[in-house]
């Protein structure tokens, strides 16, 4: 079976790896010129553990190729994947969808005998179905179908997922397409992972419905995390007690700087305008959104607060450490660390930043301003503060005494809840976490009359 993967993005390259590492023949068509060379030259843009060896062993096999020439490689093909980004159109946050359109025009033009063509970018609802139209307005004698097939993947887990999903969701609404979705997907359904058939809506719809839950969930346990604060409660003992009940799971239980990421704050908007386009809105999942956002500021309010307060910290210096969205990704879209950062240097805090990955990527976003370190110890150095935003292993080893020493003040704003606070503490360290005693463990009980 011959596949052709529009967009060698994040998603489009690693989808396009593992389909010519299950045996097909794949080629991923890019736009990018620039891309495409790079990785003609066995040169990978991003970052993402496993994907180098993947792609170079496929190569070598004469499975896997590239090309920027979509209208060449199209008409062979028994299946074209559109993975081209979906990113939030400016103004009301809804999927911007002109990439997925073009694509399926381009694509219409160059068919040629009977092809399915799978929408792998995250879309909304009713997506697919336009999909279908332009593709028979453009081209009303070929032979096509279309299909839904969202991608779960996380970056820096990218392959792995990939190769053991969970399940495999597949909005196909004719029986050929669905037939040439399961040889697709034998190598998995062999391993019994299960593939969830759907109409088109459904798919489109059960990604989006995923990710927002996993956000709620987030969300959820962070404003948790400030009740524990304002209680003395431990979150991260609370979030065990919870977790344990199968009914709830203990995944996405760690309370943080808030979600960002490709695809969590873009898909909440998106599902959010789709809930008010079709009259049914999602007032958990707008909630969820507006907290996030707000969450990601009073972070810097955090460790505002940790240095003094405002007229205190004008002048201090404090090393961010962690600027990606996650760990193991060079990825910075929607970071916290974008909101932080900003928020910091406009209270005149002199920022020192350092990330093993992303340095290039949070250059371009963040431009000057911030003293871009080479490592975490020379953004720590000489500073009142080191804010841990996001947890690479790396900075879950930091030399404490090391550290002790070459700091101003010892001070630490834990982010990510990766450092034992007593420890920290007989260490010498003012150490905040997040739901664990911000505000001293003392509980402080609030009645709705004191309030007043
Ligand atoms: P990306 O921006 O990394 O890659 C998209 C690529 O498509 C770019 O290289 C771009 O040049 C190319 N492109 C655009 N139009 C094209 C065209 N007409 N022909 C050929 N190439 C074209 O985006 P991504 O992160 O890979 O995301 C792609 C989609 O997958 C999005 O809808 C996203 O929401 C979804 N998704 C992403 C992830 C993730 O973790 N990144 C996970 C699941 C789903």
């Amino acid at each position: 079976m011959k596949i052709v993967m529009i967009g060698a993005g994040y998603v489009g390259l690693v989808t396009g790896a593992c389909f010519s590492e299950f045996g097909f023949d794949v080629t991923c068509v890019d736009v990018d010129a620039a891309k495409i060379d790079g990785l003609l030259r066995g040169d990978i843009q991003i970052y993402e553990p496993g994907l180098d060896t993947l792609v170079a062993n496929n190569r070598k096999a004469g499975r896997l190729h590239f090309s920027t020439q979509l209208a060449e490689v199209v008409p062979t093909a028994d299946m074209v994947f559109i993975a081209v980004g979906t990113p939030s159109r400016r103004g009301d946050g809804h999927a911007d969808l002109h990439y997925v359109y073009a694509a399926a025009e381009q694509v219409a033009k160059a068919l040629d005998g009977y092809t399915v063509v799978v929408t792998k970018s995250t879309v909304p609802v009713g997506t697919g179905r336009e999909v279908r139209r332009i593709i028979a307005e453009t081209r009303p004698d070929a032979e096509f179908d279309v299909v839904s097939n969202p991608e779960f993947l996380r970056e820096g887990a990218a392959i792995d997922d990939f190769m053991h999903p969970d399940r495999v969701v597949i909005g196909a609404e004719s029986d050929r397409s669905r037939e040439v979705m399961q040889s697709l997907y034998r190598p998995l359904s062999l391993r019994e992972v299960p593939l969830v058939f759907t109409d088109m809506v459904t798919a489109e719809l059960t990604k989006y419905a995923a990710n927002a839950f996993l956000a709620t969930k987030i969300t959820f346990i962070n404003e948790i995390a400030d009740l524990c604060e304002k209680t003395g409660a431990d979150v991260q003992r609370l979030a065990k007690g919870m977790g344990l009940d199968g009914r709830i799971g203990g995944k996405f239980l760690h309370p943080g700087p808030g979600y960002g990421g490709s695809c969590f704050p873009k898909d909440t908007l998106a599902l959010i305008y789709s809930g008010r386009q079709y009259g049914s809105p999602l007032r958990i999942v707008e909630a969820v959104a507006d907290i996030n956002d707000r969450r990601k500021i009073a972070m810097a309010d955090r460790v505002i607060d940790a240095l003094g307060g405002p007229d205190v910290a004008r002048g201090k210096a404090v090393a961010v450490l962690g600027l990606t969205f996650k760990p193991n990704t060079d990825d910075m879209r929607d970071s916290p660390s974008l909101a932080i950062i900003p928020a910091l240097m406009g209270a005149g805090v002199k920022v020192r930043v350092y990330d093993p990955q992303g340095m290039e990527n949070a250059k371009a976003e963040i431009g000057v301003g911030p003293f871009y370190a080479s490592s975490a110890y020379e953004a720590i150095e000489g500073t009142d503060c080191l804010a841990l935003v996001t947890e690479w292993n790396e900075f879950r080893a930091l030399q404490l005494e090391r550290v002790f020493g070459m700091m101003n003040k010892p001070v630490m704003v834990d982010m990510r809840n990766i450092y034992n606070p007593e420890e920290m503490r007989s260490a010498g360290f003012t150490y905040y976490g997040i739901g664990r005693g911000y505000k001293g463990t003392t509980p402080v009980i609030q009645t709705a009359e004191a309030a007043e």
